[in-house]
């Protein structure tokens, strides 16, 4: 059976679930970076907004302290009225510009037309009055007029194409004071650059193109300069934080989930592994690793599923070998393994890809041909089968004989369903054995009824003792001369619960070949004792099966039946028949002196029909002998029986013996009886086996005849 590789296919199974999984967690991480970036470079627009508003407010805030100052001053028209000290001043802030350093640059343009400057770097303009002073101070050192040097009003922006200065204006006396200064100089970047948390900031000639910029508007508003800066990248360093840690985490996610993956798929293997073998286990038989008996059925049923689709037919062939218990007891069980799995092999070499083999247990195994069209092919199967059972087998020198015996049914011909086609298979088996084994038999639908009978027994008598379906009849013994019970006889009943009332006759047989006659006899025995408790002074005669009573026991449970059931021993008569007498005469000698020592009475059974040697009645000590019926049969058609029925009765009781005659069933038979001395009379012209509530009723009526009212039981 190839149970693994679909348990292969689960594992794989298994592998491929892992995959939405990671695809998954794939989907999750990457829309969560996606949104990172999208917050990332919200983050960076807004930073970036917020820096330009910034710089533009601190820009604006210059400017205008610068363009409010300027619309102060009124000395301004008369500054740009002098050509010369405007080529002057453009020359002067054209070098200003080529000095980066140079935050200011002080023109004083002296009324004789003399120019003196100085240029330098300041830190704010708010220090420009310390400014102004050093100014007045070397204004001073150069002899000028300094009395009427003040502070003036500063400045407007000027443009001269590459840089915005604020210019202040002075009169001092007839002279006047220019002052320049870069209004977003070196320092003010500074400032702005510490105070925004800005790095980088630049000023650049012109319109800056790139948007980390923002343009510093001329006198007019126009943009003469832009302020250019690098962006704020904290965002994006986030982000690229963020991703390198979001990347290593998930190599080492990743990495755990791959080893984690791999323990679990080694393990699920591991335990698919165990749970097939397990399966397997289940479903074979571990010595001979055929399928077992629940493998064949199931396989027996998709077989047959599949039939109405073929015009073919499948054969169930169950096998018994022969003789195996002797390899057991014989070889011992290792041999008797070596036998069933050397069997098994040679079977299975007989057999097609599609047939099978299970061993359903014991020596018990079962064949199953499919797509069959001729019985001859199943036959053929058969004595095939046969052939390589007989073959010998060996082991350790030791060489083994067996046998093997078949019995064979067809679906559909025998019936459609798996208990049908067994059970007719089983049928063909029994008879098969019947016939003397090593053999085949096919089912035939017209098994006779003892067949079937015996079958049920074989089957079904065990459960009928623990089931209590049996029950005892009792048929009286009447005295000859007055038809007064003398004894009972209990004659055993199963009640089956589909076929009614079975016959002893059916199914003692089949109880003693099955080793069950033992239990059956023991319950006989303990319901007869306690029935004949109910009628004191009848004695009550039970069979005894041979087997039974040669069991080591016997002795010893009757006399606790007995006991069980305080009866008085003299009441118990067991009947026996010459089988038990003849297989080992002296143990039956001695277990009979010990029953009757215990006061058991003995009658031997069916006198007539067997040996019927005088020698036993000699030698064994018995109490009565009971003439068989077919003397009595016999006896009418010649007179010859007559003349030994006669003289049986009269040996008899020359012996010392009671007599009894079985199965009077005439009046002439009785008369004669009577009339030849024999001393107990029973048969259906008396009775037929009644219930032991029946027997109560005899009783009665006897002991009510007693009393003159009503006639005995017998026709006498
Ligand atoms: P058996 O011991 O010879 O029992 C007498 C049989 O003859 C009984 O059959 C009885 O019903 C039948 N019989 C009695 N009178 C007449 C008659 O007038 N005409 C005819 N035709 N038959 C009569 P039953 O009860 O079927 O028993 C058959 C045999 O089964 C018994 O033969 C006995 O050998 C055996 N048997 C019955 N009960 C037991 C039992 O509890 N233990 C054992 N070991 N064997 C039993
Ligand atoms: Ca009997
Ligand atoms: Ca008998």
């Amino acid at each position: 059976m190839q149970i693994l590789p679909a348990r292969a296919k689960k594992a794989h199974g298994v592998s491929l679930s892992i995959v939405p999984i990671f695809l998954l967690v794939l989907c999750i991480m990457g829309s969560m970076a996606l949104v990172a970036n999208r917050a990332a470079m919200r983050q960076q627009a807004f930073e970036l907004d917020r820096e330009k508003r910034q710089l533009t407010q601190s820009l604006g805030f210059e400017a205008e302290s610068l363009l409010a100052a300027v619309a102060r001053d009124e000395g301004l028209g008369e500054l740009f009225q002098v050509q010369r000290s405007r080529e002057t001043l453009e020359r002067l802030l054209a070098a200003l510009n080529r000095r980066q350093a140079t935050d200011y640059a002080i023109l004083i343009a002296k009324s004789d037309g003399h120019l003196l400057a100085e240029a330098g770097e300041t830190e704010t303009f708010s220090r420009r009055s310390a400014f102004m002073r050093r100014l007045v101070d070397s204004a001073r050192m150069r002899g000028l007029d300094t009395t009427t040097i003040g502070i003036g009003r500063e400045a407007r922006v000027l443009q001269d194409g590459q840089g915005a200065f604020a210019l202040a204006t002075m009169p001092i006396g007839r002279s006047i004071i220019l002052a320049v200064t870069r209004p977003i100089g070196a320092g003010a970047l500074r400032r702005f650059s510490t105070m925004l948390a800005i790095p980088n900031l630049r000023l650049v000639g012109g319109e800056a193109p790139t948007e980390t910029s923002i343009a510093v508007p001329g006198l007019a508003g126009e943009p003469v300069m832009s302020l250019v800066w690098m962006p704020s990248r904290a965002a994006a360093e986030t982000l690229t934080d963020l991703a390198i840690f979001g990347l290593s985490a998930s190599i080492g996610i990743a990495i755990v989930a791959l080893v984690l993956f791999r323990r679990m798929r080694a393990s699920t293997e591991a335990l698919l592994m165990r749970e097939a073998k397990a399966s397997h286990e289940a479903r074979h038989d571990p010595l001979s690793g055929l399928p077992n008996r629940a493998v064949f059925c199931d396989t027996l049923a998709e077989n047959i599923e599949d039939l109405p689709n073929r015009d073919s037919s499948i054969a169930v062939l169950l096998l018994d070998l022969d003789k195996f218990k002797d390899v057991n007891d014989i070889y011992g069980h290792a041999a008797g393994d070596k036998v069933i799995v050397d069997f098994g092999n040679r079977v299975r070499a007989l057999l097609r890809q599609t047939d099978m083999i299970a061993r359903l247990g014991g020596d018990e195994f079962a064949v199953m041909q499919t797509g069959i069209r001729s019985h001859g092919e199943t036959t053929w199967l058969a004595q095939a089968i046969i052939d390589a059972a007989n073959r010998p087998f060996v082991m350790d020198g030791a060489t083994m004989q067996i046998g093997v015996t078949i019995g064979i049914s067809f679906a559909p011909d025998d019936g459609l369903e798996i208990a049908a086609i067994l059970r007719a298979a089983d049928t063909a088996l029994y008879r098969a054995k019947n016939e003397g084994r090593n053999r085949f038999a096919l089912y035939e639908h017209r098994m006779t009824e003892s067949e079937r009978i015996r079958k049920l027994v074989d089957d079904e008598l065990r459960g009928a003792i623990d089931r209590d379906e049996l029950t005892l009849v009792y048929q009286p013994q009447v005295h000859a001369e007055n038809g007064r019970i003398a004894s009972v006889e209990a004659l055993v009943r199963w009640r089956h619960p589909s076929y009614g009332l079975i016959s002893p006759a059916t199914f003692i047989s089949a109880a003693e070949e099955r080793g069950l006659i033992v239990p059956l006899g023991q319950w006989v025995m303990r319901r007869a004792c306690l029935d004949a408790a109910r009628w004191p002074g009848l004695r009550v005669g039970v069979n005894v099966s041979a087997i039974q009573f040669r069991q080591q026991n016997f002795v010893r449970d009757v006399a606790r039946t007995i006991e069980e059931a305080a009866l008085e021993p003299g009441r118990l008569e067991l009947e026996l028949t010459e089988g038990v007498l003849v297989e080992d005469a002296d143990q039956a000698e001695a277990a009979m002196v010990e029953l009757r020592s215990i006061g058991v009475k003995l009658a031997l059974d069916d006198f007539g029909t067997g040996y019927s040697s005088l020698i036993y009645l000699r030698r064994f000590a018995f109490d009565k002998i009971k003439i068989d019926k077919s003397f009595l049969d016999s006896m009418e058609a010649t007179g010859e029986s007559a003349i030994l029925v006669h003289s049986v009765v009269h040996l008899g009781r020359a012996l010392g013996l009671e007599v009894t005659a079985e199965g009077v069933e005439t009046e002439e038979q009785r008369r004669f009886l009577q009339a030849v001395g024999c001393h107990f009379l029973q048969g259906y012209l008396f009775s037929k086996p009644v219930s032991a509530d029946a027997i109560d009723e005899m009783l009665r009526a006897e002991a009510e005849a007693d009393r003159g009212t009503t006639p005995p039981l017998s026709a006498a």
